[in-house]
């Protein structure tokens, strides 16, 4: 099947589950992205600052740009005045720099926290022990010009569904503990961002209510 009619299809069943669908746009050229554009999407997802900063300025103005991978301090500054939504809040030293690019901007940047539950030695992403972590909570909480709105998490990359489906239970589980800890902002406090091409209806299953979907509708 040609991937637009994949993509149709992907939106259409994403709306009836109510569940948000991120573009991942990374690699794609404008035409792509247009032609989607053009079928109703909105949000697009993009890992790398330059190739997002470039679309950003070439595209349509309407476009909510996603941030989904991880990023580095000295980049914040390119995305600061325009990204919607920052999926990648991996450490204390990123969130503190989102909010003083924000802050110069005038801006509330909305981020969402990356927890790191898979088995393989995932590089970012605040673990079990830090997200627990009363102070640490506190402080990320108190950064005015940041707004956290969810979390986001990635399983690990391997065939086995049940090794899979109990780190999506896991992320969940970590998404609702932190939401009633009433730490974050009740109503800001509502993405979990999971799921991806391969793994984005185990993932709808067990609880995510915004996915990030590349190879297979591009
Ligand atoms: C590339 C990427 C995706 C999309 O992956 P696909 O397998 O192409 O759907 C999702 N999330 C992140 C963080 C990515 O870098």
């Amino acid at each position: 099947m040609p991937a637009i009619s994949i993509f149709t299809q992907v939106k259409a069943s994403l709306e009836e589950l109510d569940v948000t669908l991120v573009a991942v746009s990374k690699t794609q050229s404008n035409v792509h992205i247009m032609r989607r554009y053009e079928l109703g999407q909105r949000i697009f997802g993009e890992n790398r600052v330059q190739e997002l900063a470039q679309k950003q300025a070439t595209l349509p103005k309407d476009i909510i740009w996603h941030q989904i991978g991880h990023l580095q301090t000295n980049k914040v500054k390119v995305i600061a005045p325009f990204i919607a939504l920052i999926h990648a809040g991996d450490s204390l030293k990123i969130l503190r720099k989102i909010n003083d690019e924000a802050l110069r901007c005038n801006r509330i940047i909305d981020v969402l926290l990356q927890a790191k539950v898979a088995q393989e030695d995932a590089k970012f992403g605040f673990d079990l022990v830090e997200l627990a972590n009363e102070a640490l909570l506190k402080e990320i909480a108190a950064l005015p010009n940041v707004q956290i709105c969810g979390l986001m998490g990635m399983a690990s990359f391997v065939a086995d569904e049940e090794q899979i489906k109990l780190e999506f239970r896991t992320l969940k589980n970590l998404f609702d503990t932190l939401k009633d800890s009433h730490h974050f902002n009740q109503e800001s406090f509502q993405f979990l961002s999971m799921g991806m091409s391969g793994d984005y209806a185990l993932a709808i299953s067990e609880g995510s209510n915004m996915v990030r979907i590349g190879s297979l509708i591009f």
